[in-house]
């Protein structure tokens, strides 16, 4: 089986020497990178596409997902540039998604749309696989990569960032993060039984935190600091298979 990494905001290829290809799905064609890096491949792909050109709410989250799948990739590391409105987590830091709160409002969320007769539920326990969360915190520790701990992804549509009002209430609600990316893509991951995991880089303080505005070069400044880092330790986790896995990911549909 193939392993991926999805590059966010700020990681648009890896390093290691690359080839360039598409596929097509049913859903539209997918450019990816793939590589062979210590006798793994991996497949990497810029969710915004290599020139950053689609925004959140545009990117074609379903191709983008069965590609990976078709691609027979079974593990996924993602990466997601972040705003925070926790005040532990400071913009420059590196923290692992533990689960999500949905707030988009436009996307297609899954690939079971009734068509063939049967409802299909999926099971959102451990939305972001526990076993590849474990594998990156230990291998982030081994390589001296601080994590600050693990957050609570809020999701938003975008691409317009969120007001403070709105801010106060994902806080309340006990969000720690802001993106506009996660959803539906790890739900789509889930789907099509595949492991994945997403690790966020603060860029900036949300709205209304620390009286901050946001500014650009805050967030190309914080990904350069921390991007490098995050992919390193992404493709050892990657090329170190476990001895054993023990998560559900591959049965988690719920077919009534
Ligand atoms: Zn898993």
């Amino acid at each position: 089986m193939r392993k991926a990494i999805i590059g966010g905001t700020g990681v648009y290829q890896l390093e290691e020497a690359r080839e360039t290809q598409t596929i097509l799905t049913a859903f539209g064609s997918v450019s990816y990178d793939i590589m062979s890096i210590e006798g793994q491949e991996i497949v990497f792909l810029a969710r915004h596409g290599s020139k950053h050109a689609l925004p959140p709410h545009k990117i074609n989250y379903r191709a983008n997902m069965m590609a990976l799948k078709m691609l027979e990739v079974d593990e996924i590391l993602a990466t997601c540039a972040v705003g925070s409105m926790n005040d532990a987590f400071a913009p420059g830091d590196i923290v692992v998604i533990r689960d999500f709160i949905d707030f988009t409002k436009n996307r297609p969320q899954s690939f079971y749309e009734g068509d063939d007769t049967k409802v299909v539920h999926v099971e959102m326990t451990d939305p972001y696989c526990s076993n590849l969360r474990s594998r990156f915190l230990q291998r982030a520790g081994m390589l001296e990569i601080m994590v600050q701990g693990e957050a609570v992804y809020v999701c938003t549509e975008g691409p317009r960032f969120e007001t403070a009002s709105e801010i106060r209430m994902y806080r309340q609600l006990g969000g720690d993060v802001v993106g506009m990316t996660n959803v539906p893509e790890v739900v789509l991951a889930k789907e099509l039984g595949m492991c994945y995991a997403a690790v966020g880089i603060i860029t900036n303080w949300c709205t209304g935190i620390e009286g901050n505005s946001i500014e650009g070069h805050q967030i190309d400044q914080s990904m350069a600091l921390r991007k490098n880092q995050v992919t390193k330790a992404f493709v050892d986790v990657l090329t170190n298979d476990p001895l054993e896995k023990s998560c559900a990911c591959s049965r988690s549909l719920i077919v009534l």
